[in-house]
């Protein structure tokens, strides 16, 4: 398969290929391989990054001289399956309340949150630009509506995606946001705040340039969310548009969701190292269990930098603790 946007192409290799690859660059491989790669080679006007996942991709201005070296010993694939991003024809009708028609041919800048739901971990929002040249590339990379993906995939996607789509993270640290919730915040106004700060931050990066559009995945109705920024230094405001489902609107929304899944899993086996056991996601009864065993184990005390305290799920924690004392 061939994909390209400026600057990058991606070819579908096999391993026989890879090794081929990694022979041939042998005197321009980087000591140090990305996460989940196979090797990572510096020629001059191009960088090869081979990954386990039989993707090469080959950015720099001499890319496509580079790849096109490659070419035909790259493995067809297969067309995207079904169930995978609907066609943005077909999403753009799904589009609710005042998103423009044909935003999934756009270039826009998507955001969307994690972990607003979980008992422990903190919240991670990421706005990430999408070109529209970008398109080819992301479907290659496997980039879609998140729910479909498990923890693996989204690990390996976002691995590859970090490195080619301009993004911004931000984490809202179980501390500041126990703080913060004490303090009379709302989670809706934590996330608009998250949100509009992490779009200024893409904004930013990507300067002079603009977006064609900005698409939050809907929490809340437009003007509730820009009530809650109100006051803020700056605000995010030309071309900003919502929906609910947006991961199937426009592919920058489903980049995003990856990467702020990705932060977040990455916090929870962060948390999971310092409670020495494995932390659950979600707000079920594993929750419950596992703060129980931290209360015991580390104190009371110690549960406002792993969970969000104003859950239901500190009482039962405590109840759990308790019992188990006596
Ligand atoms: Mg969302």
């Amino acid at each position: 398969m061939w994909c390209l946007i400026m600057g990058q192409v991606v070819l579908n290799c096999g391993k026989n290929t890879i090794n081929e690859m990694k022979n041939f660059y042998e005197k321009q491989l980087l000591g140090k391989n990305p996460p989940g790669s196979v090797f990572s080679a510096k020629i001059s006007g191009c960088t090869i990054t081979a990954y386990q996942s039989g993707k090469v991709l080959f950015q720099g201005n001499t890319c496509e001289k580079e790849a096109e070296r490659w070419k035909d010993s790259a493995l067809r694939v297969t067309p995207a399956k079904s169930g995978a991003l609907k066609s943005s024809s077909k999403s753009t009708s799904a589009a609710k309340g005042d998103v423009p028609a044909g935003i999934g041919q756009l270039s826009v800048i998507g955001s969307d949150e994690v972990g607003t739901g979980d008992f422990f971990g903190p919240i991670t929002v990421v706005a990430a630009y999408v070109k529209k040249e970008q398109f080819p590339l992301l479907k290659e990379l496997g980039v879609r509506d998140s729910k479909d993906l498990n923890d693996e995939k989204i690990i390996e996607i976002a691995k590859v995606i970090k490195d080619v789509v301009p993004f911004s993270l931000m984490t809202l640290k179980n501390e500041k946001y126990n703080q913060v919730q004490r303090a009379g915040m709302s989670q809706g106004k934590m996330k608009a705040l998250l949100h509009n700060q992490a779009i200024l931050n893409v904004l930013k990066k990507i300067a002079p340039e603009k977006p064609d559009a900005i698409l939050i995945d809907q929490f809340v109705q437009s003007t509730t969310y820009f009530q809650h920024i109100k006051g803020q230094k700056e605000i995010a405001r030309e071309n900003v548009y919502f929906s609910t489902k947006a991961e199937g609107i426009h592919l920058s929304v489903a980049a995003a969701s990856i990467l702020a899944r990705y932060a977040f899993i990455q916090y929870i086996d962060k948390l999971s190292e310092a409670a020495g056991f494995s932390i659950p996601k979600g707000a079920g009864s594993q929750v419950d269990a596992a703060a129980a065993k931290l209360i015991l184990n580390k104190g009371r005390e110690s549960l406002g930098s792993f969970v969000k305290l104003h859950f239901a799920n500190t009482d039962k924690a405590m109840a759990i603790a308790q019992k188990k004392r006596k």
